[in-house]
């Protein structure tokens, strides 16, 4: 059954790493001056969600299989959104998300009033958008401009594009992904820890 499963998606693991990365990229070009430890960690949270909420589409899904009866709701989601890679992996389905996410922050302000809900929300749409990102370096491709049906692939030649689940995710993205954080941090060690260090509790 996993075959299956993984055939039609990247893993949750690759988007995981993806997410993380272009955080990672977005904390050194934007460089927030301060920052609680609070919005540290819900960020870190918001940005891992951002970064598998597109594949809430899928009832087998990571997002449904932690939930108890999760499969039958990831059904139900699965139709409204139109099925797999359809809404939630267009632009749309982009905003329509940032929206829903930041009434939800806007919401849970009261409750956490130490965090930096604006940076938080950043952190989700980063995890988001690296997840159309990644799924577009595959051979489904993601139809972006929807509702104009056209799915986009980068490159754009889809023989030259990765096959989801297959040695080429396992063996060579996720490798990558995981030597390009490893290549950040140690390149802007001393950025990083000064931006920790300066994290107020
Ligand atoms: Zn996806």
């Amino acid at each position: 059954m996993c075959s299956q499963v993984y055939s039609i998606r990247m893993t949750a693991r690759t988007h995981d790493l993806a997410a993380v990365a272009a955080l990672a990229v977005a904390v050194l070009v934007y460089s927030p001056e301060s920052l609680t430890l609070s919005t540290v960690l819900v960020g870190l949270l918001a940005n891992q969600l951002g970064g598998i909420t597109p594949d809430i589409d899928q009832p087998t899904a990571p997002f449904w299989r932690n939930l108890p009866e999760g499969h039958y709701a990831g059904k139900i989601f699965g139709k409204l959104l139109g099925g797999h890679r359809f809404i939630s992996h267009s632009i749309i389905g982009f905003a329509l998300f940032a929206w829903l996410c930041n009434l939800l922050l806007h919401f849970l302000h009261p409750i956490m009033p130490h965090v930096d809900i604006q940076l938080v929300w950043y952190a989700f749409l980063i995890g988001f958008a690296s997840h159309l990102v990644m799924d577009s370096f595959t051979k489904e491709g993601v139809p972006l401009l929807l509702p104009i049906p056209i799915k986009i692939g980068v490159p754009p030649l889809k023989k030259f594009r990765i096959t989801t689940g297959k040695a080429v995710e396992a063996l060579v993205v996720f490798p990558l992904l995981l030597i390009f954080i490893v290549w950040l941090f140690a390149n802007h060690y001393d950025t990083y820890v000064s931006m920790l260090r300066h994290v107020s509790h």
